[in-house]
């Protein structure tokens, strides 16, 4: 097991270019998605990552949207990874959600990102099987988020109004149960397939 130091923004790994991968047999790589699942299940409070915050800049990604006091229902999904992804569809439809990322301030500030509601990404697994996802809500959001890392996007460079940043203390307080908050989170996987 090995649990990697989440790069803070400023490092330039974050801003690298990402290569897909081609060999999928290759040892490295399995050890690059072994730490970065390692990773997201030690950071109590991570529900995505992307290679490059791990300072491998590979086209990879992985989301688990974990039970926590707050997070419960249909606002929760499994481990999944994702390599070589492609957003292939955004819907028209937006929403507004409060977002923080471990590369920021260890996910100590939070702030407002509008996004597409609901999007189609299609990648593969670690078994080569390519795969199609269509969903919404906080898990359309998580993949959003770490996609944009791969292009070496933070989402402090997204957020629609820096007057409402705040730290993660008034985040939980003020914004986590909200009703926008908990409204734009609900998930719905809407296809699930192997291509
Ligand atoms: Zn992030």
């Amino acid at each position: 097991m090995a649990v990697r130091n989440i790069l803070q923004i400023g490092d330039s790994r974050l801003k690298a270019k990402n290569h897909s991968v081609s060999d999928f047999n290759n040892s490295k790589l399995k050890k690059v998605v072994k730490d970065l699942v390692d990773t997201i299940h030690a950071g109590g409070i991570f529900i995505g990552i992307a290679a490059p915050q791990i300072g491998e800049n590979y086209q990879i990604i992985a989301t688990e949207l974990k039970e926590t006091k707050t997070r419960t229902g249909d606002q929760l999904d499994k481990l999944r990874v994702y390599i070589n992804p492609k957003i292939i569809f955004y819907s028209k439809t937006k929403n507004v959600a409060y977002e923080g990322c471990g590369s920021v301030a260890h996910a100590d500030l939070y702030g407002q990102v509008k996004r597409p509601k609901e999007i189609i990404i299609e990648a593969f697994n670690l078994d080569r099987h390519k795969f199609r996802l269509r969903c919404d809500g906080l898990l359309a959001r998580v993949i959003q988020h770490e996609y944009d890392h791969l292009s070496g996007i933070e989402f402090t460079e997204k957020v629609i109004d820096y007057k409402k940043l705040m730290n993660r203390d008034f985040y939980i307080k003020k914004i986590k149960n909200s009703k926008q908050q908990i409204q734009s989170s609900t998930i719905t996987i809407k296809e699930f397939s192997e291509l």
